[in-house]
């Protein structure tokens, strides 16, 4: 069986139609989505109907919840609550009931996905380091458990010194962000999992950066919104 991964698409459709073409070559039994769907970008709309028509699950992010819910705001920068603001208005009644009923925590096709931290998934930490993430790894129960969350991509195994995913051990992963990447490098990113041969790849895609910028500005949102794309920070 073979997974595909994404994350974090903050309403960026031009980011994700990139990385939904970009998976349908590799024949994945099933894609999952590890939450912030919107918030940040101008889209969110076709981003929650391509979600749903797209992945098996999908699991809350902070800005799912602050967008459908109306709360935990304070989790997110003020630019991030000025978009969270624009996408509920832009969303109709069922793409916020969609939002609003994701799960914290997912376990499916032997894998556990949850947006922020397998321990507390509601309290939105985020897990930077091996040393942070060593606690956690007695929250899940499967061998991989698939974060978001920090937009930045990263392999931890529970073990110091298991450098890349083999069988045998177990990870917590990061598959990065697919709408607003902040390791430096522009291109949306998401991962592909192989539970037979136990091998992950973490992949990247170029994607119209100019046209989703443009959107944000036209949306009237925050500046800091389109310029961070350039950069992938
Ligand atoms: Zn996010």
């Amino acid at each position: 069986m073979k997974l595909a991964i994404i994350s974090d698409i903050h309403s960026n459709y031009e980011a994700l139609t990139a990385v939904l073409d970009a998976i349908a070559p590799h024949n994945v039994d099933a894609i999952y989505c590890l939450g912030d769907i919107v918030g940040y970008g101008a889209d969110p709309k076709l981003c929650v109907d391509l979600v749903r028509a797209n992945c098996a699950g999908a699991v809350m992010g902070n800005h799912d919840i602050a967008v459908a819910k109306d709360i935990d705001m304070d989790y997110l920068p003020s630019d991030g609550r000025t978009a969270a603001l624009h996408n509920r208005e832009a969303l109709e009644a069922e793409h916020i009931a969609y939002l609003a009923d994701l799960p914290f925590t997912l376990e499916a096709d032997g894998c556990t996905f949850v947006h922020a931290t397998p321990h507390m998934p509601q309290d939105w930490q985020r897990v930077g380091s091996f040393f942070q993430s060593k606690s956690q790894f007695q929250h899940f129960s499967t061998d991989v458990c698939f974060v978001g969350h920090t937009h930045i991509p990263a392999i931890m195994a529970n073990k110091i010194g298991v450098l890349h995913v083999r069988s045998g051990h177990r990870f917590i992963i990061n598959t990065g962000s697919v709408g607003q990447p902040r390791d430096g490098n522009p291109q949306a990113g998401f991962g592909i999992f192989d539970l037979a041969s136990f091998t992950y790849d973490f992949i990247r895609v170029p994607y119209n950066v100019d046209r989703a910028a443009a959107k944000i500005k036209a949306a009237g949102l925050p500046r800091s919104l389109s310029r961070r794309l350039f950069k992938g920070q």
